[in-house]
């Protein structure tokens, strides 16, 4: 139900509706179809979280799929361009239950936490403790870890005594920068 098209340059609109990422600019990548449905599969796995945090709006695709699926979701990006695009984007397709923040998504966004699912487009080297520190009880964070062709997609619980993950699958993302 989504117009990927209009989340790309209009010059690679005609290659949308394939399943491959593609470039969105600034040295970035729209994540192809399979795996922002797998994130996202993922993520609401555990049960329909209320509240979610996304780390790296980049295009504002992903932040659209989850805010069609939740009843409010953040989303953290550290290219100012990118996250004005994506901006004007999400008002033009009326999402209103989405915020946005220009930011160090490793910090997680401390104002709204904690949040019951958190999902992260970019790849740090281990689980932020930080975004850990945002989730609500047994809540959900997937996100990729580790560098070039090592990276696997994680999905942690967060419980009472800290944290429990399983590994899930090999994925390649851009990496998470400070
Ligand atoms: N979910 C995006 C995927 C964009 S690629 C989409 O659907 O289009 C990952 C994004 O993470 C990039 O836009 C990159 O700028 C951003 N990013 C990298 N490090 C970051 C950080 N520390 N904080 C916030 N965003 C970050």
């Amino acid at each position: 139900r989504l117009p990927r098209h209009r989340f790309v340059d209009e010059a690679l609109s005609s290659h949308a509706y394939e399943d491959s990422a593609l470039p969105i600019g600034h040295g970035q990548t729209l994540s192809q179809p399979y795996t922002v449905a797998r994130m996202t599969e993922a993520l609401l796995k555990p049960g329909l979280p209320e509240s979610i945090l996304e780390i790296g709006t980049g295009s504002g695709f992903q932040t659209a799929v989850l805010a069609s699926l939740a009843r409010r979701v953040y989303s953290v990006e550290r290219i100012f361009a990118l996250l004005e695009s994506a901006r004007k984007r999400l008002h033009a397709l009326r999402l209103r239950n989405v915020r946005l923040h220009h930011g160090d998504g490793g910090l997680g966004w401390a104002a709204y936490a904690p949040y019951d699912a958190i999902l992260v487009t970019a790849a740090p080297e281990g689980i932020p403790r930080a975004l850990v520190n945002q989730l609500a009880l047994g809540g959900c964070m997937v996100l990729p870890i580790g560098h070039g062709s090592e990276q696997v997609l994680v999905r942690v619980i967060r419980t009472e005594q800290g944290y429990r993950h399983e590994i899930l699958e090999p994925v390649t993302f851009v990496p998470l920068l400070g």
